[in-house]
């Protein structure tokens, strides 16, 4: 195990999955601190600083055994590596401690660093970011990293969050290049209703999520997937559930 600590925003669960193939499975959520994106739409800005008052760093084994602990505790025997981006740190050896205690193990990250020990998680999720955002599109990169592991197409998953007319677009690229693979493509409506009291955001968003529908069918993405944040329909903007 390396020496370097790993900062970590928030450790909990369990709780369900709320997007993806594995929406609605039981979980536990480990939510690194510090990302290489600054999302203009972010849900989870207070993972951008690695500052002592906002997480907690762990040495590797100390968190593997935090987040063992939290699994047993709650009868759980899966784990989301979240952030920020996860990528950013080295998770080769807290993989492989969860895997031991057969516990499986996704990965959800924007698709701008790609280290090699992804190919070890039981889910890859790769969410790259739409123009909506403002951060630089990863495809050229992500195209890579799939045809370097085309033996495990089947457990990558694209997933784009859509905002507007442009982001649709953005999702029909990587659709169009991957639709005859095996990974499966995603998409899910934005969450654009954050701060304020958001008393009418469960109706905002199936609003949302229902013009979405309608958008996605006017194109040709016969084979997507197209989900709600079922988070958000739940708990709203509520941190930690
Ligand atoms: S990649 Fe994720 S955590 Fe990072 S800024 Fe974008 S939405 Fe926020």
């Amino acid at each position: 195990m390396s020496e370097e600590k790993i900062y970590v925003s928030e450790v909990f669960g369990p709780t369900i999955q709320g997007e993806g193939p594995d929406i609605g499975s039981k979980c536990i959520f480990l939510r690194v601190a510090g990302c290489d994106f600054r999302c203009n739409w972010c849900d989870s800005k207070y993972t951008w600083s690695v500052s002592k008052s906002k997480c907690k760093g762990y040495k590797e084994e100390d968190l593997l055994e935090c987040t063992l602990d939290l699994c047993r505790n709650t009868n759980t025997s899966h784990v989301i590596l979240t952030g920020g981006n996860p990528c950013i740190y080295n998770f080769s050896s807290i993989i492989s401690g969860l895997h031991k205690s057969k516990i499986k193990v996704d990965i959800e990250t924007q698709g701008s660093i790609l280290p090699n020990w992804l190919i070890n998680c039981d889910l890859i999720v790769i969410s790259p970011k739409p123009p909506s955002s403002g951060q630089k599109d990863v495809f050229e990169y992500v195209k890579f990293f799939i045809l370097e592991n085309a033996d495990i197409t089947e457990k990558i998953v694209i997933k784009i969050p859509i905002f507007n007319k442009e982001d649709i677009v953005f999702l029909k690229k990587y659709y169009d290049e991957f639709k005859n693979s095996k990974v499966r493509i995603y998409c899910s409506v934005g969450n654009n209703m954050l701060g304020g009291n958001n008393k009418n955001i469960v109706t905002e968003s199936l609003n949302a999520y229902r013009n979405l529908i309608d958008e996605v069918f006017k194109t040709n993405m016969e084979s997507i997937h197209i989900l709600p944040q079922m988070h958000v329909l739940l708990w709203g903007n509520k941190r930690g559930v």
